[in-house]
């Protein structure tokens, strides 16, 4: 289609299944033949073919069991590493998304939210909704897990088609005030390559947050039920 592989199809095909992990005699196969982490080496080998500059990868891991997502993502770092490739991820874990990337931009609604590099954002981040979404990261250590606090976002998602006025999150957020409601926030550099939109973001001060209320924060998890919850006792 794109004319790149003009008489040499075939050899190709071998090499861009050979860049993902592949045998060029996988190419001879049925879609029913491969497993769901082979189709994704698959689709990203035919991304690959036209010789990209960037790839935009939507959710290229949330539908693989963990292990394969490792293998995937690694397997994405090293073409990275080998083409020069940039990468758009889209994804939704945010393990994921700290692994991965270089800059995050957090979207709520369709709106960009914040928008920094992974350290300031996972370890400084200013608005409220990026706060409640690290909140709610799962940490495998049950005794850190039951001490720290965990933002509640209240209601339901709104509408796309139908979104709130002013900040399109003011309805669930737990720091809104009544300008939020009427007065749309732009994106704000508020630090250096650190940008935010949001018309109170999360204050930070002697390395200590500002906020949240405490209506707003999930009671800690007593020590027994955590362990027992997470040991399936
Ligand atoms: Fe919350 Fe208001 Fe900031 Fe929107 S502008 S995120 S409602 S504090």
């Amino acid at each position: 289609l794109h004319g790149l592989a003009q008489g040499r199809r075939a050899e190709r095909v071998a090499e861009v299944l050979r860049q993902v992990g592949l045998a060029p005699i996988h190419a001879r196969r049925y879609p029913h033949e491969f497993s769901g982490g082979q189709r994704q080496r698959i689709g990203i080998a035919r991304a690959l073919a036209v010789e990209p500059r960037l790839i935009v990868c939507d959710e290229p891991v949330s539908a693989l069991d963990v292990s394969i997502q490792a293998q995937v993502i690694n397997l994405l770092e090293d073409i990275q590493d080998e083409f020069g490739i940039a990468y758009v991820f889209v994804a939704h874990d945010l393990s994921v998304v700290r692994h991965i990337s270089d800059r995050v931009a957090v979207m709520y609604l369709g709106h960009i939210m914040e928008l920094t590099d992974r350290d300031s954002l996972y370890e400084q981040p200013l608005h409220p909704y990026t706060h409640a979404l690290l909140s709610a990261v799962p940490v495998p250590d049950p005794d850190a897990a039951g001490k720290r606090e965990r933002i509640l976002l209240q209601g339901d998602l709104p509408s796309p088609i139908n979104p709130p006025t002013g900040c399109v999150f003011h309805t669930r957020c737990w720091k809104a005030e009544e300008q939020c409601k009427v007065e749309k926030p732009v994106l704000r550099l508020l630090r250096p390559g650190h940008q935010v939109a949001c018309h109170f973001p999360v204050e930070h001060v002697e390395g200590k947050i500002v906020g949240p209320r405490p209506e707003d924060v999930a009671p800690a998890i007593p020590d027994e039920i955590n362990r027992a919850d997470t040991f399936g006792g």
